[in-house]
């Protein structure tokens, strides 16, 4: 089924009591302002003018829960006629687990909100606070137990590389999201973004920072855990903006393609366990699911080249499966 076109709006750094070593919302976000019922109106307005209906309305960046109740109201009140209308068909918000409560949630509810996504980050405590999250992990199981408890969807955001993390905590957290069951996820490598606290860290050298290369390691060794619990990964890496690209993004893990370096080295390993068993020197030829014929054979054709390397081999040819899964087979070994 098609996914429903998102209006976002954002909340920039609105409500929230602390400063993630990480972030900079504003210039993530790329505004400047506070959102209002206005915003909301503007935005549903236009998505009313140009023909659209069923959008889900998405309250992205900032601590929605935290902002004080009169402006939360204001913000869903203003979606009520397009809810009514049929031009918006589900709201979703995000905020921290630390600001997460049994009424705000029935609130939210009230106001027709479906989904809520939580930012869990990381479910390592020395990890949160070195982050400078000001939360802790049972207030993210908490928050997580609660929504689920409302009948709203729950969506829970981690990322890779925080300071004072490594590939075995950034798997263990993974881990323990799944054991949250929610229902989807997302996974934000750290970037070090301009003018952040992390930023700082980085250039005194009390933070090494998180490579494309090892975001693709860390994430390659997750997004299986993910897919054998059947919780999408609903983005992978963060979204490339205009300002990230031109260097604001200063180091860390931004890649505007991340999610398919990710799905490349996944299958790269995969590909590897079958070919453990060919004979050097062999012609060989791997079947994988139509739409990741491309990603098997990775940028540049990195993974047919390492391949081919590793295991000696004469030639590699990659060929869409008949069907459809996320198999890889091996259907021609020859000389
Ligand atoms: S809680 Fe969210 S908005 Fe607030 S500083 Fe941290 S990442 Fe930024």
């Amino acid at each position: 089924m098609a996914r429903a076109k998102i209006i976002p709006v954002f909340v920039p750094h609105l409500g929230c009591p602390n400063d993630c070593v990480f972030c900079d919302q504003k210039r993530i976000s790329g505004s400047l302002l506070p959102a209002s019922g206005k915003d909301v109106t503007a935005a549903l307005e236009s998505a009313r003018d140009r023909g659209l209906s069923g959008v889900e309305l998405a309250f992205y960046g900032g601590s929605f829960t935290a902002v004080r109740p009169a402006l939360q109201k204001e913000l869903l009140a203003a979606a009520g006629p397009y809810l009514a209308d049929g031009t918006v068909s589900s709201i979703r918000l995000s905020t921290r687990p630390d600001a997460v409560t049994e009424e705000g949630l029935a609130m939210l509810k009230s106001h027709g909100a479906a989904t809520v996504e939580l930012g869990a980050q990381s479910m390592d405590d020395a990890v949160l606070t070195a982050s400078g999250r000001g939360h802790t992990a049972a207030d993210t199981a908490r928050a997580a137990a609660l929504v689920k408890a409302a009948g709203l969807k729950l969506i829970l955001q981690m990322m890779t590389g925080l300071p004072g993390s490594d590939r075995t905590k950034d798997t263990d957290t993974a881990k323990r999201i799944i054991d949250l069951a929610p229902d989807g996820v997302r996974i934000y490598p750290t970037v070090i973004v301009k003018n952040t606290p992390l930023e700082d860290m980085w250039r005194s050298g009390t933070y090494r920072e998180h490579t494309v290369a090892d975001a693709v390691a860390v994430c390659a060794d997750i997004l299986p855990l993910f897919e054998a619990a059947h919780i999408p990964v609903i983005r992978l890496g963060l979204n490339p903006t205009d300002a990230l690209s031109a260097g604001d993004a200063v180091a860390g893990a931004y890649h505007p393609a991340l999610g398919e370096l990710v799905r490349s080295e996944v299958l790269r390993r995969r590909a590897a366990a079958l070919l453990r068993t060919v004979p050097a020197g062999a012609r060989v030829t791997l079947a994988v699911a139509p739409g990741r014929v491309s990603a098997m054979i990775g940028q540049h054709r990195r993974n047919i080249a390492v391949l081919t390397e590793a295991f000696g081999l004469s030639s590699l040819t990659v060929i869409p499966a008949e069907t459809a899964g996320e198999d890889i087979s091996l259907v021609d070994v020859g000389r």
